[in-house]
């Protein structure tokens, strides 16, 4: 008996640490490095209302939710007609938009407002709409050295497909505006971002970016913008929409004035600092003629949480900007596709080396119940 209950006690005690060890395994979204609380919860944020939304139920009457469907309608998920009178119902309507919004910005399609699309929602953004002709292409794309790659790219552009049209080698002149400018970051500092960012996308495309003096006769128009600033879309204070500019060959790219902007987080302690070249690198892929991608790593992604740095072109901004330029004939893809996989990799090793010491773990666990 008291064998019996030894063996069942051992057991016991052998599927108790089992589960243990497999539970982050099995349910892999434990395992993925989660974002930081600072980033979810800014004070001042014009979205931090919709906070309550989480979990609404389809056809309750939900405080405000009105607010919501503006936001859905500002961004393209819900047609803009000023006449219609906006209700409190989370309706049919609002679900089809929560579907339409999932699906473009690659969150699970579940037509709910759970944690995820909320978070989502509310992560400050640029101010273009989302909803545009996108390209997919599950297949394959070749590179200069006619070396094949798989990748499934997302990349979209603005109605009829707009691209500047100028003499090759083509060169852009871009200045900043005299007037509306900020003055907590130095002109040298500001110059050496938008610089840096200018040359990613020059390092792909044939396409050269200097700096003009005459900001009147430059081709990009670079300036910080409070509030209604003229061009119907106005900005909207600390977070929200963060900045926007106008397909080609327009040229003009504005940026919300009254955000934190950074060029270095360590000088900046502010949880609303937002990464100034990020943004100028999101927003010359607009000026160049690139809509929003579905691909959640790619710079023309529309969110930018605060405190965060995303300048690297991706493979989707790359497949997307080639397209409509074509290659700078010293750009390589393999180094991009090396440097794209190496975070997937390296937590893939990561977790390789985690199941390695768990399989060990439960010998030795084994051995010892035995
Ligand atoms: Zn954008
Ligand atoms: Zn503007």
């Amino acid at each position: 008996m008291l064998k019996l209950f030894v063996y069942y006690k051992n057991h016991s005690l052998f599927f108790l640490i089992i589960s243990v060890v497999f539970l982050p395994i099995v349910l892999p979204a434990r395992i993925l490095p989660e974002i930081p609380k600072d980033q979810l919860a800014v004070v001042d944020d014009v979205w931090k209302s919709f906070e309550k939304f989480v979990d609404a139920q389809k056809g309750s009457q939900v405080d405000g939710i009105c607010e919501l469907k503006k936001y859905f309608q500002r961004f393209g998920y819900l047609p803009n007609d000023p006449a219609k009178n906006l209700t409190d119902l989370y309706d049919e309507e609002l679900e089809s938009a929560v579907f339409a919004y999932q699906k473009n910005l690659g969150l699970s399609a579940t037509g709910k407002l759970d944690p995820d699309t909320m978070n989502e929602i509310m992560a400050p953004r640029c101010g273009i709409t989302d909803v545009r002709k996108t390209h997919m292409n599950f297949s394959s794309f070749s590179s200069t050295n006619n070396k094949t790659l798989h990748a499934t790219v997302h990349y979209a552009y603005f109605d009829e497909q707009p691209r500047w049209t100028r003499p090759s080698p083509m060169t852009l002149t871009y200045a900043f505006s005299p007037d509306h400018m900020i003055n907590y970051l130095s002109m040298q500092d500001i110059r050496a971002a938008f610089q840096r960012s200018f040359s990613r996308w020059s390092a792909v495309i044939p396409v050269n970016f200097t700096e003009s003096e005459d900001y009147y006769g430059s081709d990009i128009k670079i300036g910080f913008y409070n509030g209604d600033h003229g061009d119907g879309e106005a900005f909207d204070g600390v977070l929200g929409v963060l900045a926007h500019a106008f397909s080609p060959e327009n040229g003009r790219f504005h940026l919300d004035g009254a955000e934190t902007w950074a060029v270095d987080f360590e000088k900046v302690k502010s949880k609303s600092a937002v990464d100034l070249e990020s943004v100028a690198t999101h927003e010359i892929g607009h000026i160049l003629g690139l809509a929003h991608s579905t691909v959640k790593e790619a710079v023309m992604y529309p969110s930018l949480h605060p405190r965060t740095k995303k300048v690297d072109l991706k493979i989707d901004d790359v497949a997307g900007i080639q397209a409509l330029y074509g290659s700078n004939p010293n750009f390589k893809y393999s180094s991009l596709y090396e440097s794209d996989i190496s975070s997937s990799w390296s937590l893939l090793v990561e977790r390789r080396r985690a199941f390695g010491w768990t399989v060990l773990i439960l010998v030795f666990l084994f051995c010892f119940c035995l």
